[in-house]
C-alpha cells in the first residue's frame, strides 16, 4: 500500500521531490522534442515520433487490490519527501517589473524564465465540427457518483482500470504548454506506461467515432490523435451534449453506433498520431465534438475517496486572466504533503468550466486546509482554502494589486 502511495505521489508531486524528479513516460501531444519543465531540472525521456514502439521507462504498476486502492489516499506513507520548508523547490525567476502593479499586457503573462509559447498556427485551420446532437433522443439523468456534490459534475470514472495508472499526469495539465515546449493541451494524459493497456469508457454513451483520424478532423490537423474513440454520453450537461475522447490508441475495440457502458473497454493504449510516447490522451468536450469545445477533464473525473480538487482563477485587477502563471499549493495542516506547482491556462484555446470559470485546476489533492499562492517579484498573493473529499474547492487570486 505504501509503495503505491509513494509511487502515486511521485507521479503527482515530483516538483516537491527534488532529486527524484522524473518524467514517468510522460508523452505529450506534439512531435516536438520533449523539454524539461521550466523551473525544475528534469531529464527528458528519449522519445521518437509516430507509431514506432518507443523504449519507454516501464512504470511499475502497483500490485494492489481495489480495496487497497481506495484506502491509500489518506495515508501518511509519503515519508520520503522533505518538508515543504526545506525541499529546495525551484522558484520561478521573476522579472523585477512585476513588483509594480502590472498592466495585463502580453509580456505580463510570461513569467520569468518560461520560454515563449511555440507558435502553432492552429487557429488558421478550418474545422467542421462534428455535432451529433439528436434533439429527440432519450436523455439519461446525470450519473452523479457517490459522495459528490450536486454542484460538481464528477460524472465519469477513470479511463484506466483500477490497479493501473489511474491518475492524471501533472506535468502537462489541461491548458498547459509545458513551459512553451508543447501545444496547448486540450486534455489530460494518463501515462499508462505500456502498449495495449485496456482503455475504458468513462460513462455510458454511444460511440460516434472509432479509428484513425486521417480523414475526419478531430484535432487541429488530420492524423493528430491517431486511433481514436469518441463517445457521446447519454446525459446532457445544462442542455449540452458531453463527449469523451480517447486518443493515441494502438487500436480500437468498438465501432461507431455501438452503445457502451462506463467501464467497457473501447481501445488499447498506444502512441498513434502525433504522440511522442505511449500514453492515453483523454478529453472531455461539451456542447460540440470539436477541438475548441474542451473542458478540463479533471472536473469530470470522480475524485479518489480521500481527495478533492482545487480550481481557481488567477487574474489581474481588471479581471483579465494571468496566463501560464505558476500556482503553488501548500498544505497547511500537519503532514508531509509536498508543495505542488502547477500552471494557469496558457491561452484561450481551452475553456473554463461551465460551473467554475477557472484558469487552473489541480486534482488528487488530499482533503485538508491549503494555502494557494503565486509570487510576483517579492510579493506573494495567497488565499486559504479547505479541500473536502470528492468536492471542488474554488479560489481566486488577484495579482498586481
Ligand atoms: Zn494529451
Amino acid at each position: 500500500m505504501i509503495e503505491f502511495t509513494v509511487l502515486r505521489r511521485c507521479a503527482l508531486f515530483v516538483l516537491g521531490a527534488v532529486g527524484t524528479i522524473s518524467l514517468i513516460a510522460c508523452g505529450g501531444d506534439s512531435a516536438s522534442t520533449v523539454a524539461s519543465l521550466p523551473s525544475a531540472t528534469v531529464e527528458p525521456p528519449v522519445v521518437t515520433e509516430g507509431l514506432t514502439p518507443t523504449p519507454v521507462p516501464t512504470l511499475p504498476l502497483p500490485n494492489i487490490t481495489v480495496e487497497e486502492l481506495y484506502n491509500t489516499a489518506g495515508g501518511d506513507g509519503v515519508g520520503s519527501y522533505p518538508a515543504p520548508e526545506d525541499n529546495g523547490l525551484p522558484q520561478p525567476v521573476i522579472q523585477e517589473e512585476f513588483d509594480a502593479p502590472v498592466a495585463p499586457t502580453a509580456e505580463a503573462t510570461i513569467v520569468g524564465s518560461y520560454p515563449e509559447p511555440v507558435a502553432d498556427g492552429m487557429a488558421a485551420v478550418a474545422v467542421e465540427p462534428i455535432v451529433t446532437v439528436d434533439p429527440t433522443r432519450a436523455v439519461a439523468p446525470s450519473p452523479r457518483l457517490p459522495q459528490t456534490s450536486s454542484e460538481d459534475h464528477y460524472w465519469m470514472t477513470r479511463p484506466v482500470a483500477e490497479g493501473g495508472v489511474v491518475w492524471t499526469d501533472k506535468f502537462y495539465p489541461y491548458g498547459s504548454t509545458r513551459g512553451g515546449t508543447l501545444r496547448t493541451h486540450h486534455g489530460v494524459e494518463f501515462n499508462v506506461g505500456a502498449y495495449d493497456v485496456p482503455i475504458l469508457a468513462t460513462a455510458d454513451g454511444t460511440v460516434i467515432f472509432a479509428g484513425l483520424d486521417d480523414e475526419v478532423m478531430l484535432g487541429p490537423q488530420l492524423d493528430f490523435y491517431g486511433n481514436t474513440v469518441v463517445i457521446e454520453h447519454d446525459f446532457l450537461y445544462e442542455g449540452q451534449p458531453v463527449y469523451s475522447l480517447y486518443g493515441h490508441l494502438n487500436g480500437v475495440t468498438v465501432g461507431v453506433g455501438q452503445n457502451v457502458n462506463g467501464g467497457d473497454i473501447v481501445g488499447l493504449s498506444g502512441a498513434s498520431g502525433i504522440a511522442d510516447a505511449v500514453h492515453l490522451h483523454f478529453e472531455v468536450r461539451v456542447g460540440a465534438n470539436d477541438y475548441w469545445s474542451t473542458r478540463n477533464p479533471v472536473l469530470w473525473l470522480w475524485p479518489f475517496p480521500e481527495d478533492g480538487t482545487i480550481v481557481g482563477r488567477v487574474m489581474f485587477p481588471d479581471g483579465s486572466l494571468a496566463k501560464e502563471y505558476p500556482v503553488f499549493i501548500h498544505k497547511i495542516d500537519p503532514g508531509e504533503f509536498p508543495v505542488i506547482q502547477t500552471l494557469t491556462y496558457a491561452d484561450d484555446q481551452v475553456n473554463g468550466d461551465d460551473r467554475w470559470p477557472e484558469n487552473f485546476a489541480y486534482d488528487d489533492v488530499e482533503a485538508g486546509r491549503y494555502e494557494v499562492y503565486t509570487k510576483i517579484g517579492n510579493k506573494e498573493y495567497n488565499v486559504e482554502v479547505v479541500v473536502e473529499r470528492r468536492k471542488t474547492a474554488y479560489v481566486e487570486l488577484v495579482i498586481g494589486e
